[in-house]
């Protein structure tokens, strides 16, 4: 039986809507409903590749980063759950003069907050990692504090401390309209039933638009697909191999299980198309035979697609909307929302409960932004990772 009424009523059961969720618990927040149309899970999070980094290029990402790798570190303490974190690092690769100068801008911002970020030339990038191919490179940035952890252990963690916590988690229950009365949420309605509410967080990823607009608020998040391949089994090394960026291609690779796992093109139209396309894959695979010669003897076994949620200057949309009061938005991640999302919980619990956002300042993050012309840029984002 679905509840008639909630203190907060969560949209949408991926990794960000659970985190929230769990934080809410944390803090005490009443009556906490969580409604996810599918599965908890089953939209961009379960096709997330794991990456978490600490290499962005604007402070307000770094410090999300750095408040989720705390989370990251003692999560197997605080929910009882492995999230296989695995310091594998991050190493970005750069073919010009002109990235290499983003990425020397960006090691002076991360190491005022004492990141080990290595500043790396061609030669250094040879010797260590002798099964890339280096004649195109100019230069490159390694830390080794970045690496992945699995998407489904970090939400079960925060899918069962929130159940353990009180909080109610209906999966099959889509949400089709928001109320509010004047300009104040008053309920949610599903195909179920309707919950009264003074309190709804867009939690739903790609179809933040479309959650926004059901309580008459304009969320410019783009689904953008993204596809993924993993070759059968095959070792290039017996070093450990960091997840490595071409940066001017966009294209990444790093080892999962026995093989390795491969970025796929990044679409450029918005659509919530999930389909896995040949053109994709051997695009892929031309990449990866490039930067590392040896890959042209593996195999694809499979792969899989998923949506960015994309913001207009690819960082997170967050906090409250002038529109509606009680209409919160934890949206436009960017494809960066599974290594964001403790941090992330921890902030939307802080400005439901507290009133304010107070780990970090989120006003930079604000909707309004956009109405104010106040992008901000991020040269490390989806398009090119
Ligand atoms: C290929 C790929 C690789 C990625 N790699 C990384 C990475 O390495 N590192 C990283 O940090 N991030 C990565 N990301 C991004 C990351 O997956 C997302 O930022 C993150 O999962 C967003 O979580 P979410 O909870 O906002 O969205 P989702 O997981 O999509 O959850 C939203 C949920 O809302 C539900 N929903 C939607 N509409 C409704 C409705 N009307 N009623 C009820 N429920 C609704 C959906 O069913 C869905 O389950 C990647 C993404 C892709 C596609």
């Amino acid at each position: 039986m679905m509840e008639k009424a909630a203190d907060v009523v969560i949209v949408g059961g991926g990794v960000i809507g659970v985190s929230i969720a769990y934080h809410l618990a944390m803090k005490k927040a009443g009556r906490v409903v969580l409604l996810e149309k599918g599965q908890v899970g089953e939209g961009s999070t379960s096709r997330c590749a794991g990456g978490i980094r600490t290499q962005f290029s604007t402070e307000i990402n770094l410090l999300f980063s750095l408040e989720s790798l705390k989370t990251f570190e003692q999560f197997e303490n605080e929910f009882g759950v492995d999230p296989e974190f695995r310091r594998i690092g991050y190493l970005f690769l750069a073919t010009s003069s002109k990235d290499m100068q983003i990425f020397n801008k960006n090691v002076i911002l991360q190491r005022q907050y004492d990141i080990p970020v290595e500043l790396l030339n061609g030669n250094e990038i040879e010797r260590r990692w002798p099964y890339l191919r280096t004649d195109d490179i100019v230069g490159g940035t390694f830390c080794p504090w970045d690496g992945v952890a699995g998407p489904s252990e970090v939400l079960t963690g925060f899918t069962a401390g929130a159940r353990r916590a009180g909080v109610k988690i209906h999966e099959g229950v889509e949400v089709v309209g928001i109320q509010a009365k004047g300009r104040k949420v008053e309920s949610v309605i599903t195909k179920e039933g309707e919950i009264s509410t003074g309190v709804v967080v867009n939690a739903a990823g790609p179809h933040a638009a479309q959650i926004g607009a059901m309580a008459g608020v304009d969320v410019p998040v783009k689904p953008l697909r993204r596809q993924i391949f993993i070759t059968a089994p095959f070792r290039i090394t017996d070093q450990g191999i960091p997840l490595t960026i071409d940066f001017h291609r966009g294209w990444y690779f790093r080892q999962e299980v026995d093989g390795y796992l491969l970025s796929g093109p990044l679409d450029k139209e918005p659509s919530f198309n999930l389909h896995v396309d040949y053109d994709a894959m051997a695009e892929a695979v031309d990449h990866a035979i490039y930067r590392v010669p040896t890959l042209q003897n593996a195999r694809i076994a499979r792969g899989w697609a998923g949506l960015y949620e994309i913001s207009p200057d690819h960082h997170a949309i967050l906090g409250r909307v002038p529109e509606v009061e009680g209409f919160i938005l934890a949206n436009g991640f960017s494809g960066h929302g599974f290594q964001h999302s403790p941090a992330v919980g921890k902030v939307i619990a802080e400005l439901i409960v507290d009133g304010k956002a107070t780990t970090i300042d989120i006003s930079p993050l604000s909707i309004e932004r956009f109405s104010r012309g106040e992008l901000m840029e991020e040269p490390m984002t989806a398009f090119r990772e």
